[in-house]
């Protein structure tokens, strides 16, 4: 049955995409945004579509609507962006969740929690898996990110125990793929830009340390399978593509697939960044039937295609 969806921060890298699959499966979407990290050329595509709005809006200040589910998406993601401005950063990520938690209560509608693999900090477990509790740091750089995403949790499982909301809550691992920000500091999108313009491949640290790379659209899918699961489903999932990499093999990946001269350069190593990270996603199989389909060298494929458009 077609339903009316918010999803905060829609106009974002992962949040359009989910404006487009829920548009193309008849939903009405309601996209809100402050345009902090959002950007309006993702979602330029869907203005003037009778069953998508958009909202100019800061989800740290409360906002009553009339909606059937709410997907809370808004947070600045990237290091580079989440600590330009940590306070609001901490900010968006608390008040953003308890002010959806506030509307999700007042319409008695569920409500997804759009979390993250940072709640595991530099991972003593590995892979990780959701009953981990994490190795993180509370008074770092990352901090207002980490712990900005574990209280939300925190409020999510409260509002659930308190007041008997469907809750849902998601943690996503390193995804990459179209509409990423060509200067958001990830490392997909920085390599490939670098890669087409055959600057230097900037590698911090040695680059062994690793990541796990889940393409976007085996992410929404994964979203949208815990969305329609009963209200005892509550998460915490993780939602990751377990495929790990070194940060070296992924440039090597990139300047292959570029066929670029790049070299590449050792740059130093940001303050508490993880060494390691690689989803358990048994959970998500088991429960929701999920599995990614798309590995690295057809993810980066794809969004190759995307930059080398927009690249010049
Ligand atoms: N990284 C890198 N070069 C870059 C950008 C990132 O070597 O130009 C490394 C970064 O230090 C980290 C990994 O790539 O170890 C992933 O960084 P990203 O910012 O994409 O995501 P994170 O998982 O750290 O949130």
């Amino acid at each position: 049955m077609a339903k009316t969806i918010l999803i905060t921060g829609g106009s974002g890298f992962l949040g359009s995409h989910l404006c487009d699959r829920l548009i193309e499966q008849g939903h009405d979407v309601l996209c809100l945004d402050n345009f902090y990290t959002g950007n309006k050329e993702n979602i330029r595509h869907l203005i003037g579509h009778d069953r998508f709005e958009l909202i100019r809006h800061d989800v740290t200040i409360p906002i009553e609507l009339e909606v059937d589910f709410i997907y809370n998406l808004a947070c600045p993601a990237s290091p580079v962006h989440y600590q330009r401005d940590p306070v609001h950063t901490a900010k968006i990520s608390m008040m953003g969740a308890l002010n959806m938690l506030e509307l999700a209560n007042r319409l008695k509608c569920p409500v997804f929690q759009a979390s993250t693999s940072e709640v595991y900090g530099d991972p003593e477990q590995h892979p990780q898996q959701e009953d981990y509790w994490g190795n993180v740091n509370p008074i770092g750089p990352r901090s207002c990110y980490d712990e900005g995403k574990r209280i939300a949790e925190t409020l999510f499982m409260d509002f659930r125990r308190q007041y008997d909301i469907d809750t849902k809550l998601v943690r996503i691992f390193n995804t990459y793929g179209p509409r990423m920000s060509e200067n958001d500091g990830r490392v997909v999108s920085n390599f490939i830009v670098q890669a087409l313009r055959g600057e230097d491949i900037t590698i911090y640290g040695d680059g062994s340390q690793t990541r796990s790379f889940c393409y976007v659209d085996d992410l929404i899918r994964g979203f949208m399978l815990l969305a329609d699961s009963p209200k005892e489903i509550s998460g915490p999932i993780n939602i990751g593509n377990p495929g790990e990499f070194t940060i070296k093999q992924l440039a090597e990946n990139v300047i292959r697939l570029t066929n670029s001269n790049s070299k590449l350069i050792s740059l130093d190593l940001p303050k508490d960044d993880p060494k390691q990270r690689k989803p358990n996603i048994a959970k998500a199989k088991e429960i929701l039937g999920w599995e990614p389909t798309i590995n690295l060298e057809q993810g980066l494929i794809k969004t190759i295609e995307y930059f080398a458009q927009k690249v010049k």
